[in-house]
């Protein structure tokens, strides 16, 4: 007879909740996983996310870091960081499609939707039924996103949205986009007269087209949109304070996003150091490296923990700066690690080969993660931006 399993249930007993998880997930998680995703393409692949998402689903572990009213589990802050320390240390695949899903739209519409767009919007999350998108991006307003120019017009009841996003992700399989458009070109800063919506990916006059990357993969896409209809109660928050709910949206990638890929990279040192015993490990000098690497690692892992210490016991006291100089150490250090692993390894890391979604950026497909890694020193604010905000926020420097 299959066991059942209550992990929520042991929230108090650190130690049961933890093997909960980790019985649980030694008989749902389908060893073949890997490779069955990366055989999977475009719509092949998302029965196999929707069906991960209901299985976590089913024992609590979709949405973690949801409170009871939405659907979640409640967790206590600590109980959310094992989840995700278990679910890596499993290698348990992550699910990439939702990542706007399940972290950027809940993080806006619990602080900022009205009743009506929370009991509408969350539950096709929770089901995944739904898809998000984030259009924050244009030509010409991306470290500049205050610049941005797409415009939406009230008419009645509905707004005329027009303009240009770009650069993002899921687009192509999104149901809803958390849009960002200009409700009033006269505003004193160009922060002023930004608004934010929902838009049904659906609606006439959207349309979407694929950005092929370096890895030949379309992960991100186009929008374009064209006099299209956005209704009124589709608005969050109020009118022209949309630059202040981005925020909100943002500030969810400070935590518990980057924490999982750290976990997740520091499972693949492990495994490297097995496998890699009897051939590049034998070279002292690659050896070095490697520790060095390994040592690195350590101090990302340790400032990101000081982070979630500091997110637990007070999200408004919580260090502003030290989200800023994680992102800035992990992305470089993700570029060079990968880049070691592809010379360490020799012309065989070299060859392409698919992606393997749901594995971040420790597919251990050499080419594809050294490839990928440049996005994290981009995505959400590149390094220059980060440096500009340290050199003016934190060290007090003249602005350039
Ligand atoms: C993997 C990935 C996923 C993404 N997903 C999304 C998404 O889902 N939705 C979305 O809306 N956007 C998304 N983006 C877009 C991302 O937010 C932008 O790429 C980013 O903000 C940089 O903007 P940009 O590309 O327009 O570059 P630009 O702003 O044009 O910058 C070009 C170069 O100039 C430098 N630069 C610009 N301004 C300054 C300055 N003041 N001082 C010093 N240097 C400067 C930058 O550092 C960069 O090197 C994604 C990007 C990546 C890489």
């Amino acid at each position: 007879m299959s066991r059942t399993f209550d992990i929520i249930s042991k929230v108090g007993d650190e130690q049961a909740f933890r093997q909960e998880i980790r019985d649980w997930l030694a008989v749902t998680l389908d060893p073949e996983w890997r490779r069955k995703w990366q055989l999977a393409r475009e719509e092949d692949l998302k029965p196999l996310v929707f069906a991960w998402l209901e299985t976590r689903r089913k024992v609590g572990l979709a949405t973690p870091h949801w409170p009871k009213e939405w659907g979640g589990p409640g967790l206590p802050f600590a109980y959310q960081i094992m989840v995700y320390e278990e679910l890596a240390r499993a290698d348990a695949p992550e699910l990439d499609l939702f990542t706007i899903s399940l972290f950027h739209t809940p993080a806006t519409l619990f602080e900022h939707g009205t009743q009506e767009q929370k009991d509408r919007y969350l539950g096709g999350i929770t089901h995944g039924t739904d898809i998000w998108c984030q259009g924050f991006s244009e030509p010409g307003a991306g470290s500049d996103l205050a610049a941005l120019r797409t415009a939406a017009v009230k008419n009645g009841d509905h707004y005329v949205v027009n303009g240009q996003k770009i650069w993002s992700s899921g687009a192509i399989n999104a149901q809803y986009c958390l849009l960002l458009a200009r409700t009033d070109p006269n505003g004193k800063r160009k922060h002023d007269g930004i608004s934010y919506f929902i838009m049904d990916m659906k609606s006439p006059g959207v349309e979407v087209r694929p950005i092929r990357q370096i890895t030949g993969e379309s992960e991100f896409a186009e929008i374009f949109m064209d006099d299209v209809k956005i209704p009124v109660e589709n608005l969050i928050g109020a009118e022209g304070n949309g630059w202040n709910i981005a925020q909100s949206t943002l500030s969810t990638e400070r935590g518990l996003l980057i924490f999982g890929a750290v976990e997740r990279l520091a499972r693949s040192f492990e495994l490297e150091r097995r496998d890699a015993r009897e051939t590049w490990m034998r070279d002292v000098q690659l050896r070095r490296e490697y520790a060095a690497f390994y040592a690195e690692l350590q101090s990302v892992r340790l400032m990101i923990r000081q982070l979630l210490i500091e997110l637990e016991a007070n999200p408004d006291k919580a260090s502003p700066t030290l989200p800023t100089y994680i992102k800035l150490t992990w992305g470089p250090f993700l570029q060079r690690y990968s880049e070691f692993l592809v010379r360490a390894e020799g012309l065989d890391a070299q060859k392409w080969q698919p992606s393997i979604p749901g594995t971040g950026f420790s597919s251990r497909l050499r080419m594809n993660d050294f490839l990928r890694s440049y996005g994290w020193t981009i995505a959400g604010g590149s390094n220059e931006i980060m440096r500009n905000i340290i050199s003016e926020r934190i060290l007090g420097l003249p602005r350039g």
